[in-house]
């Protein structure tokens, strides 16, 4: 069965607060601790009913019950001031400043933007910004490439021309690469992404370099979101200070960008705003992991499920892997009533309170869900998250041994990971050898696994013992 996470690595992900008052930085950790108090004493909770490898005493229960009741005071003392809470951590607004003499140039060159824009159905300020990342908002120098308009090699003769093109492009762009529709009041999501694809969108969506070539870290940098790119953030917050280009997409420039990004001078332009930089709608968060996000195994054996309304939203927004898949953990759900529907329903379904998801699900029958794409950083296995991938089995092996339907397709599934992700058969660990509380999937399951995998005279291991006659457990973190 599947782990929470710790408190402190949900802590690091969300990253600090932007504002400067102490106190209200107080308050704000404060009413973070509360709710994450309170909703870890909930899932805890949701965790005994479907049992499994959570290992629950008696004992446990009674420290749970007092936790969730501590958690629910503490929660319900503080619930007037989530919202703000919440608020806080949102992005929306940026501190960046224009400076005085890019402001004259962009009041310059105004009108000349805001016709264009007109004419595209686009805000002016979106022009605005590309031009200054091209040139610097210069009137002689072209939005869509920076060259000096009318000269002998330049694509466009005026201003109003290329401002016209840039328009076009941010609209065309947006919606070729990222299926994002520009209009004239778009989300902030829409026109980072739009800015995104403005010049090397596809590049950033694909993990391919300035000549179309993937990069040798290609599964790493693929889909990687606006928010990391200098050319649409840089300067945005305290998050987004002296940001670098990718080396490989960026044709190998590593230095820190010195100018803002586009969206950072679209937001300045904007007086900051309101709206949050990368929320995203949960349709889009859908669409996104679903389409977007191409890291899904497509083969008719295995049916894409993909999880759905908010907690397709928490994925899309926080669990993005940063590193590559390096271990494939095998657990079972926990109870021999468990159906593939109930745990993906469970997993799915935010009354639950719990954070825990895989990617794989492999029923009795033999059926394989993929709930989620691969580079997605599931909450499966606490510590491991960022480098494994996790598999559960439907049912308690220990209890009822899996059928052969089920095992043949749980092996058959744990080999394409092991090729997709080029990594060795020692690689695959049970849950148990990871964590000692748990005992799924089972030794015999995982000594089965390891037959069929070819491995010889497998062994169960404790973690970080010899695995298997590889030393796979030295990439384990500490
Ligand atoms: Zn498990």
């Amino acid at each position: 069965m599947v782990e929470e996470e710790p408190l402190e690595q949900e802590g690091e992900e969300q990253g600090g607060s932007s504002r400067s008052a102490a106190g209200e930085a107080a308050k704000e950790l404060a009413t973070k601790g509360a709710k994450k108090l309170a909703k870890k004493a909930v899932a805890s909770l949701g965790w005994q009913f479907i049992g499994g490898c959570l290992g629950s005493t008696f004992v446990g229960i009674i420290v749970i019950a007092i936790f969730l009741v501590i958690g629910l005071v503490v929660y319900g003392y503080f619930t007037g001031e989530l919202e703000e809470s919440e608020a806080g951590e949102c992005k929306g607004a940026t501190s960046a400043v224009i400076d005085q003499a890019t402001m004259d140039k962009i009041n310059q060159n105004k009108s000349t933007y805001e016709a264009a824009a007109k004419k595209a159905g686009i805000p002016w300020e979106m022009i605005a910004a590309v031009h200054y990342r091209e040139g610097s908002c210069n009137p002689k120098k072209s939005p869509v490439n920076g060259e000096e308009l009318g000269t002998p090699n330049s694509d466009y003769g005026t201003l109003k021309e290329a401002a016209e093109a840039s328009a076009n492009l941010l609209k065309n762009r947006a919606k070729s690469v990222y299926n994002k529709n520009l209009n004239e009041s778009p989300d902030d999501d829409t026109v980072g992404y739009a800015f995104l694809a403005y010049k090397r969108g596809y590049m950033y969506r694909d993990g391919l370099d300035k000549n179309g070539k993937p990069c040798p870290n290609q599964a790493q940098v693929k889909n990687t979101p606006y928010d990391k790119s200098p050319y649409v953030m840089n300067g945005f917050d305290d998050q987004h200070q002296n940001m670098k280009w990718n080396g490989c997409i960026d044709g190998g420039m590593t230095h820190v960008d010195k100018k803002l990004g586009a969206l950072t001078i679209y937001k300045a332009l904007k007086g900051g705003g309101e709206q949050c930089a990368y929320t995203t709608t949960t349709g889009e968060a859908e669409w996104e992991i679903k389409n977007g996000w191409e890291d899904w195994i497509k083969h008719p054996k295995v049916e894409q499920r993909p999880y759905t309304g908010d907690t397709a939203k928490r994925i899309h927004d926080k669990s993005r892997r940063k590193t590559n898949i390096q271990i494939v953990v095998c657990h079972y759900t926990g109870s021999t009533k468990d159906t593939l529907d109930s745990i993906w329903n469970f997993f799915n379904n935010e009354n639950s309170n719990s954070n825990a998801f895989t990617a794989f699900l492999v029923d009795r029958d033999g059926k394989i869900v993929q709930a989620a794409p691969a580079n997605v950083r599931e909450v499966g296995i606490r510590g491991y998250n960022e480098i494994a991938i996790s598999i559960e089995g439907i049912g308690n092996f220990e209890a009822k041994p899996p059928t052969a339907a089920q095992m043949d397709s749980y092996v058959w599934l744990v080999k394409e990971l092991l090729a997709k992700y080029n990594l060795k058969p020692c690689d695959v660990w049970g849950h148990m050898e990871l964590n000692s509380n748990k005992s799924d999937p089972g030794d015999d399951f995982m000594i089965e696994m390891w037959k069929r995998l070819g491995v010889q005279g497998a062994s169960i291991s404790n973690h970080r013992g010899d695995h298997n006659g590889c030393n796979s457990y030295s990439r384990l973190p500490p």
